[in-house]
């Protein structure tokens, strides 16, 4: 592989070049938007909570309390409590408020709400068990799709939650690995250079392994969640499954990967299971992180190689409040196109560490995919040396056409209840609905040279 670090002016002007036909060939690849009429219809109630910050703030307050509410008529007073402090609702919103002034209104407000948030999460959120999920995972495969299974659990805080969610993550390994044995053959999503890449994925939150995870206590977490995690390890590594970390906040980031790191280090996992870590290009001092992680697969030479998927961040609201709030320094990216830009330097970075990790660029932004794609081709690597990843709900025209373009696409599919989902749900609202955001600007109708111009 040609050792290039940044390109030269000439192979810039190229690269941009090849970024514009790549994403003009995939975008042209797109399933037509027509064939999915409830897709139309969540864009446009997308559209409507985007444009009114206060209408907004109270759908995002109603959706968190859903789980919580007894009943139908319970659901409407809710909804009517937070779209009362809307000061001018839309005229739908007004006529739906008009409605709850009855008990028969409310009741019929209250289902329709449910019913909504329901099919806002299902959108999402592909069943409430692994086994009820089989038969979307295997849509998938057909459809050229591997996935990946994220059991919905977070921030757990009994011992006794962190051992269920444990549980559950093994369950989920065992019938994810005997459903997918009878999966046909797919070359694309079960092969690379580096060797062999399982069919049955599962990606894991270290804060639902533990109640102890604490950012003035680091390694007390750390053990805690250690004890689970081996043998979630060793079973991925007895199944032949892919274990996968997710990375959550700022304040667990250096528990989690000294975690991941230690853990894949030991004798016994020195040649499996599969696994792979998050690296999240929002966070300015990402650079150092994605270097302490390089520096390891390079002196650890373990087989097979870490898989590194490379992220924007979802907790990007988060860190900036929280940070603002105790007077610190913000730890993310403020502008939008610096932190796209750190993510396409990341994604050099990455991409010329193989063969010593593998590289899943997990974006819905095309720009960012094709830049993956051309910059791959630029150093003389191979597709199928790159994985492309997808949320589902949020990616599937993407993940569609990237399928037919041939390019190995992973989706990550979230399996679990309404409840646990709330907090899942939220964050993708509120990536969704972020004017900023790549998903919105497509949707708005922003032309595709703009789409795909440099961050
Ligand atoms: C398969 C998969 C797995 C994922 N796993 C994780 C994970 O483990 N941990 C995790 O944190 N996230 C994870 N994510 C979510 C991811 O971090 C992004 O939130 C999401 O993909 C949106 O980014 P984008 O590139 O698709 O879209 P874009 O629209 O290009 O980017 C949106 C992102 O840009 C950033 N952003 C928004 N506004 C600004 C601003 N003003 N200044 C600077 N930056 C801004 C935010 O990170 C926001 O999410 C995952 C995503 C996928 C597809």
């Amino acid at each position: 592989m040609t050792d290039l670090t940044e390109p030269a002016a000439p192979e810039r002007e190229a690269l941009e070049r090849e970024i514009h036909r790549i994403g003009g060939e995939i975008a042209g690849a797109f399933p037509s938007s027509a064939r999915h009429p409830v897709r139309a219809l969540d864009a446009r109630a997308m559209e409507l909570a985007s444009s009114d910050r206060e209408l907004k703030a109270a759908l995002f307050r109603f959706v968190d309390v859903v789980p919580a509410c007894r009943s139908l008529d319970d659901l409407a007073r809710h909804l009517r409590g937070f779209l009362d402090e809307v000061p001018d609702a839309p005229l739908p919103i007004a006529a739906a408020m008009r409605v709850s002034n009855t008990k028969a209104g409310r009741t019929a407000l209250g289902a329709a709400a449910a019913s909504g948030v329901k099919h806002m999460a299902h959108r999402f959120i592909i069943g409430e068990t692994p086994s009820s999920a089989l038969g979307v995972l295997r849509g998938l495969w057909d459809r050229g799709a591997a996935s990946s299974v994220d059991l919905l659990g977070e921030a757990t805080v009994t011992q006794a939650e962190a051992d269920r969610y444990a549980e559950r993550c093994n369950d989920a390994l065992q019938r994810l690995a005997a459903a997918a044995r009878k999966w046909p053959e797919r070359p694309i999503l079960e092969h690379d250079s580096a060797g062999p890449l399982p069919r049955a994925n599962v990606s894991v939150k270290v804060s639902a392994l533990t109640p102890l995870l604490r950012p003035d206590a680091p390694e007390r977490g750390r053990r805690d969640a250690a004890q689970r995690m081996r043998p979630l390890l060793e079973h991925a590594q007895r199944l032949g499954a892919h274990l996968h970390i997710d990375m959550e906040s700022l304040d667990s980031r250096e528990a989690v990967l000294d975690l991941v790191l230690e853990l894949l280090s030991e004798e016994q996992f020195r040649s499996g299971p599969s696994a792979g870590i998050v690296l999240q290009a929002y966070l300015r001092d990402s650079p150092e992180l994605a270097a302490t992680i390089l520096d390891w697969a390079a002196s650890s030479q373990r087989t097979p190689p870490l898989t590194v998927r490379l992220v924007k961040g979802a907790y990007w609201d988060h860190e900036l409040v929280q940070a603002r709030q105790h007077g610190w320094s913000v730890p993310v990216f403020e502008v939008k196109a610096d932190c796209d830009r750190n993510f396409e330097t990341l994604t050099g970075t990455l991409l010329r560490a193989r063969p010593n990790i593998r590289v899943a660029i997990a974006s819905h932004n095309l720009r960012s995919v094709s830049n993956a794609i051309a910059y791959n081709r630029l150093l003389g690597g191979d597709d199928s040396d790159l994985e492309l990843q997808v949320l589902r709900g949020l990616g599937d025209e993407l993940q569609d056409a990237l399928a037919a373009k041939g390019f190995r696409v992973r989706t990550y599919c979230p399996v679990g209840d309404l409840v646990a989902g709330m907090a899942y749900l939220v964050r993708r609202l509120l990536e969704n609905t972020s004017n900023e955001s790549f998903l919105s600007e497509q949707a708005r109708g922003v032309p595709l040279d703009q789409l795909l111009a440099a961050p």
